[in-house]
């Protein structure tokens, strides 16, 4: 989901039942989580799998006939440098060259434009997917960290109305491996800027939590391989009960965010249409059990509309709903969108939001929309790229939590 996202109003509904990759592929982890990513069917489909999806089993598989060390060094090189195997010099140049024409280890993504904002703290990738569809990826640099918001769906079948990637529709399900690769190049960036990432929340395109065994997929890998700690790591939906439970039973705690945008079932109808499969009810227990299966803070996203779900007895719904969960609210006013009618919430009254929940005892936080210069709110630049139109989306990451969120 993209919480970097966040829309109101549904326009338009979306295919809410449907969940994209979630039912058709059940169970791909196994106790193996570093050896084995699942080899994703639509991988497969598109006609290739690229390097990040390979596991180290395939890696020595490729160096058959080397020493095994080799399968060590290029496999590092890979992960802990983020380098082209026709860089990595610790290998012999012959060999290098064979790989580097291996289409096996050809990279998933293509970037098609890269922007920089903000001095150089905000960076976001437009990318071509091998086989078909672009997403974004954000680099947010802080004073004390670097975190990267990642796309796990090339659009989105989850229909929410306000959302540039849900009015574009759905179009695929990333690989893990064009995930991980997201997290790779941007680390890469951080790197050459003298910064270190430090946070990845899965809040670009597409609901994460309806690509599910490539996300946790995912996850793991760049848990295990890059060493970010799960606290470090933040994965939001829409409110898919389902996907939460699930998540619930994994090993690593990560943050989990949920973008919320209405506290009652008849105006999150009309925004998130996922609600009418998952209401608030439901929703609020499975965030209960996250909380008392992982002990970590919860943390929900609220785009604020003009209007629509800023008003005094809003505030009053939502303290009813996160009090109990002890969760942070981040507050996030809509970025203006062509052909989207409602208004973000203006400063003041956004303030003044935040003074009612935090007086009714919720933590809240206004997150800035970082990089909106350069269309880094959720869904802009790819949708302007594919001939959509309008987006929404507050790039506002985690600069309220620390740990990311989005909605
Ligand atoms: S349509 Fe998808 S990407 Fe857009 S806000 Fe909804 S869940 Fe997120």
């Amino acid at each position: 989901m993209v919480v970097l996202v966040q829309g109101l109003v549904a326009r338009r509904r979306g295919p809410v039942g449907r969940m994209p990759g979630g039912a058709e592929h059940r169970s791909g982890r196994t106790s193996n989580h570093v050896s084995t990513l699942p080899t994703p069917p639509a991988a497969i489909a598109w006609g290739r799998v690229g390097r990040y999806d390979l596991s180290r089993d395939d890696v020595a598989q490729l160096l058959d006939g080397e020493p095994a060390y080799r399968a060590t060094q290029l496999w590092e090189g890979l992960y802990r440098h983020g380098s082209d195997p026709s860089e990595l010099t610790v290998l012999p140049r012959p060999l290098r060259e064979r790989l580097a024409h291996d289409p096996r280890l050809a990279p998933s993504l293509v970037e098609l434009r890269r922007s920089t904002s903000e001095q150089g703290k905000v960076v976001k990738w437009l990318w071509s997917l091998a086989g078909r569809g672009r997403v974004e990826t954000v680099l947010m640099h802080y004073r004390d960290r670097s975190t990267v918001c990642i796309s796990s769906q090339a659009g989105c079948a989850m229909g929410c109305g306000f959302c540039a990637t849900g009015q574009a529709g759905f179009q695929r399900n990333l690989t893990a491996g064009e995930m991980v690769e997201q997290v790779i190049r941007a680390a890469a960036a951080a790197r050459a800027g003298g910064r270190r990432l430090s946070n990845v929340v899965y809040m670009g395109m597409g609901e994460p939590l309806a690509n599910y065994e490539r996300v946790w997929a995912s996850v793991e890998r760049i848990h295990d391989e890059l060493g970010l700690s799960a606290r470090h790591l933040t994965v939001s939906t829409v409110g898919i009960v389902a996907g939460i439970r699930r998540l619930a039973r994994e090993r690593l705690p990560v943050n989990l965010a949920v973008s919320l945008h209405a506290a009652n079932d008849q105006l999150r109808n009309s925004l998130v249409p996922v609600n009418h499969r998952y209401p608030l009810a439901a929703l609020m227990e499975a965030c209960r059990a996250y909380l008392d299966a992982k002990g970590r803070r919860l943390s929900f996203e609220w785009a604020l509309m003009d209007g629509v779900n800023d008003r005094p007895r809003d505030a009053a719904e939502l303290v009813t709903l996160v009090r109990p969960l002890r969760a942070h609210v981040n507050l996030i006013p809509l970025n203006p969108t062509p052909g989207w009618p409602t208004r973000g919430t203006p400063p003041h009254r956004v303030r003044a939001f935040r003074d009612e929940l935090v007086a009714l005892g919720v933590n809240a936080t206004v997150r800035r929309n970082r990089g909106t210069d350069i269309d880094a709110a959720c869904g802009q630049l790819a949708a302007a790229e594919v001939g959509s139109v309008d987006s929404v989306a507050s790039m506002a990451s985690a600069e309220a939590t620390g740990a990311g969120a989005s909605g």
